[in-house]
């Protein structure tokens, strides 16, 4: 969905968009670097110098409550958000934070799951980890 599809759904649900709001929802429309609440909050401010990060909060969880946001969270790091809410797997690098979309299709086991322990099944998360070219890279160069 696009920003103005998500605002006019937005709208009808009787929701209130500022225009700093709208900045928000743009700016993770528009990237795929999984950005946290801070990094947006500095996104945002360069254009709207008067956002506050309590707004910034806020209008994440209102999107994500409404189903166009995910937040994807990484144990005891900050929660990361995503303008993609369709499940859809990820690779985060152990070093840096990094999270890097992985574009395959969602694997098929969630009949043979049901069919295995009984369970009506409405999704899976499956989670990639390991070291990203970047790091591994300046890893070599520290050894050499
Ligand atoms: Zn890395
Ligand atoms: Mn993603």
């Amino acid at each position: 969905m696009t920003a103005i599809e998500i605002l006019k759904k937005l709208k009808e649900k009787g929701v209130r968009f500022t225009p700093q709001r709208q900045a928000i929802l743009e700016f993770l429309l528009g990237t795929d670097t999984h950005p946290t609440a801070e990094e947006i909050y500095h996104h945002v401010k360069a254009k709207f110098p008067g956002v506050s990060l309590g707004t910034i909060y806020n209008t994440l969880n209102m999107l994500k409550e409404h189903g166009h946001i995910m937040e994807l969270s990484y144990g005891d790091m900050c929660s990361r958000f995503d303008g993609n809410p369709k499940n859809h797997y990820h690779v985060a690098c152990t070093d840096c934070g990094r999270i890097v979309d992985l574009h395959s299709p969602l694997l098929d086991l969630e009949q043979e799951v049901g069919e295995k322990t009984g369970f009506l099944v409405q999704g899976h998360r499956l989670e990639f980890y390991g070291v990203c070219p970047e790091c591994s890279t300046h890893k070599r160069a520290k050894m050499n």
